[in-house]
């Protein structure tokens, strides 16, 4: 999202009555930018990291911490080197959906050297710094995804109370005031309201407390006849919370649906990893993970959607939220795996075929586009459907899914892209950093060791809601494929062979690149899938490099696996994904800083995985869990909330050293510059460092 224009609103009765106008034109402007852009190659490997943080206010004296809703003013002066000087800085602010939020990435995409994993804890660094310097001391900028007494009594500065049955009230919560909506531009109350509308009665969102000894039932305003549920009634409670995105450039659109497919299955084993959010509303939960309730924080679905009523009105029953993990797979080598039901409409998917969409791609376009509009700018109403993208844009933005498939822009040198979106945010840049890169050598490795992750989508599904529960991390097992032979041998090729014949290799490829995800540099270490030791690379390893799936006949080629058996690996069924990284990185040329700041992001992730360190989630119960205040009654009242939020301050300043969350603390060598030496050795090799 650019920055964000004004724009005026339409009326929820207005917008439903474009609904069809939105789908029609939508559908249309996917089809034309589709012929335009399907055979574009040759993109390189850039990718980047979005971020969301919290401000937090805190009052010393009477030790409360508040949400801070200052977004909007903060944003203002934020946003004006970007509009100075658009190309040169060095991070980019963005509005998110609370008053009392931003999201920052960097000032443009790292890319394919090696070198750029050792930029992006600086970078996000250098963002957390740059809001500190705009905050008052009083006041801190937090990568947290949930604040915990969010929607609790008094959690806003200023103080605002919620008016539930004002009719004027976008949300009309109970708990969450529309202050506490980011004030700056219409979408985000107009979202809140027209959800709302659609659905037909607010939002609904369930929890089960965790029931200590002492935990009262009824929890506060629990539902009838649901005595030990915390219930959350407004858009804010879910999009309220922060978290961590990545988006990955492919070289073209077959690479880019290829990565969707192979990322998908990860996607629920990343949230369990990055667990951070088990406080809502003030109250410890049965949940690690903030999905689940920013799913149903936006569900629009009516009575009949949802199968409560049989259907009248509407076209469908349609079984998950617009925010959810995907349905279907985009590759050929993932059909076999779309094994739910998928709901769509077949005009619509009839106009994508006839416009000369394969099955796979118009199926999955006709199911995001069941969704209606729920925020449609006057503006915006009527437009030319082969240069606008917006209707598309408008369904395709308001489907959050755990992965997001994005063509690329209108008129913009942007490739085909993936955008991975299911980790919590983590407390420091550290861990943040390590998450990111570590999931982009993971693609890495996917292209170059053609790893097979795919999983059918109901057990992707299944994995979703394992991921959630309480310590998952540690305690869960998961749906996970098991490795094919082949698979192993690449591994174990690739790490036998020598940099000597990489390099060599390099040269070849230079010779005989054809323009598709040609490399930057050449003898440089370089990220590129199909560069070192990809489609051409293995073949030199005399390793049959075709994707063979004969051993789908194995009843037991989904297993049962821990994370620490998913990360660090298990006999004979999976090497483990770090493992897996590892041998990659054995055959790329890597200068020192670098090398160090990645091991020690994947120790830091083994560790994690293994238990030996634990999720932010379980540290932030046995916080709670441990402190003077806590009645044994599952509320996290405002003085354990302001202690904890004060250690979390602690830690992400380096002030303080959690060994259960961090060990003994991480000195990567992160610097927020490629080092002049490196830069020289580009420079000769004939890189180009950004273009
Ligand atoms: P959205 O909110 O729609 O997901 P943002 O613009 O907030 O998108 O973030 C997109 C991310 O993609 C940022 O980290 C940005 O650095 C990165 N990015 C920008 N251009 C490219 C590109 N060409 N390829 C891959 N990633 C890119
Ligand atoms: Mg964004
Ligand atoms: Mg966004
Ligand atoms: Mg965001
Ligand atoms: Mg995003």
């Amino acid at each position: 999202m650019g920055l964000l224009s004004e724009g005026s609103p339409l009326s929820w009765e207005e917008t439903k009555a474009l609904a069809d106008h939105v789908r029609e034109h939508g559908v249309n402007q996917f089809i034309n930018l589709y012929h335009r852009l399907k055979s574009r190659q040759g993109d390189v490997l850039k990718w980047g990291d979005e971020v969301e943080y919290i401000i937090v206010k805190f009052d010393d004296d009477k030790q409360v911490a508040r949400v801070a809703l200052k977004a909007k003013d903060l944003l203002a002066k934020l946003n004006e080197k970007e509009l100075a000087d658009p190309k040169g800085v060095k991070s980019l602010w963005r509005p998110e959906y609370g008053a009392y939020m931003i999201e920052g990435t960097p000032g443009k995409p790292f890319g394919g050297l090696m070198a750029h994993f050792n930029l992006v804890e600086a970078n996000m660094r250098y963002r957390r710094e740059e809001v500190t310097e705009l905050l008052a001391s009083d006041e801190c900028v937090m990568s947290i995804t949930n604040f915990p007494r969010l929607g609790a009594p008094n959690f806003t500065y200023p103080l605002c109370q919620p008016h539930p049955e004002d009719p004027t009230s976008a949300a009309r919560s109970l708990y969450f005031p529309d202050e506490a909506i980011f004030p700056g531009h219409p979408r985000f109350k107009t979202l809140t309201r027209n959800i709302r509308m659609r659905r037909g009665e607010k939002v609904s969102i369930k929890l089960k407390v965790f029931k200590d000894v002492n935990t009262k039932l009824p929890v506060e305003g629990a539902p009838p006849g649901e005595p030990d549920v915390v219930l959350l009634d407004a858009m804010g409670f879910g999009m309220g919370c922060c978290c961590l995105q990545l988006t990955f450039q492919a070289c073209n659109i077959t690479e880019a649906r290829r990565l969707y497919d192979q990322l998908a299955p990860l996607c629920p084993i990343m949230l369990a990893l990055s667990a951070a959010s088990p406080i809502y509303r003030g109250y410890l939960t049965e949940s690690d993970c903030r999905w689940n309730v920013i799913s149903s924080s936006v569900d629009c679905r009516n009575e009949e959607e949802r199968g409560l009523l049989p259907l009248q009105n509407s076209k469908f029953r349609i079984a998950k939220s617009r925010y959810d993990s995907i349905d279907s797979y985009l590759s050929p080598e993932g059909a076999k795996y779309n094994d739910v039901p998928l709901t769509y409409d077949e005009n619509v998917y009839k106009r994508l075929i006839d416009g000369g969409i394969d099955h796979l791609l118009a199926q999955h376009v006709a199911h995001l586009f069941i969704r209606d509009t729920v925020s449609l700018f006057s503006e915006k109403v009527n437009q030319d459907d082969n240069e606008d993208t917006d209707h598309f844009e408008n369904i395709q933005s308001t489907n959050w899914q755990t992965m997001r498939f994005k063509p690329p822009p209108p008129n913009s040198s942007i490739g085909w892209r993936v955008e991975f979106r299911p980790c919590e945010a983590q407390i420091s840049d550290f861990e943040n950093a390590a998450i990111v890169c570590f999931v982009v050598l993971l693609t890495r490795v996917i292209l170059s060791y053609q790893l097979n992750f795919l999983t059918p989508i109901s057990k992707v599904d299944e994995n979703m809601q394992t991921a959630q529960k309480r310590d998952a991390c540690r305690k869960e097992r998961f749906w996970f494929r098991r490795s094919s032979k082949t698979t192993e041998q690449r591994a174990a090729a690739a790490a036998t062979s020598t940099k000597a014949a990489v390099q060599e290799k390099d040269k070849e490829d230079k010779a005989t690149t054809n323009g598709s995800n040609a490399p930057w540099s050449n003898g440089m270490p370089k990220l590129n899938g199909h560069g070192v030791n990809g489609m051409n690379g293995i073949g030199t390893n005399g390793i049959d490099s075709d994707h063979t799936d004969t051993d789908d006949e194995d009843n037991e080629l989904f297993q049962l696996l821990t994370i620490n058996e998913i990360f660090n690996g298990k006999p004979n069924v999976f090497p483990g994904l770090v493992p897996l990284i590892r041998s990659y990185l054995q055959s790329m040329e890597v200068d020192t800083d670098t090398h160090c700041t990645i091991e020690q992001y994947l120790r830091f992730i083994q560790k994690r995985a293994a238990g030996e360190l634990v999720t932010t989630a379980t540290w932030m119960r046995e916080q709670v869990l441990s402190h003077p205040d806590y009645k044994q009654d599952s509320v996290v009242s405002e003085r354990i909330n302001y202690d904890l939020l004060k250690r979390i301050q602690s830690i992400q300043q380096g002030k303080h050293v959690e060994p259960a969350l961090l060990g003994q603390g991480n000195h990567s060598k992160t610097k927020d510059f490629i080092p002049p030496a490196l830069q020289k050795q580009l420079a000769k090799n004939g890189c180009c460092e950004d273009k």
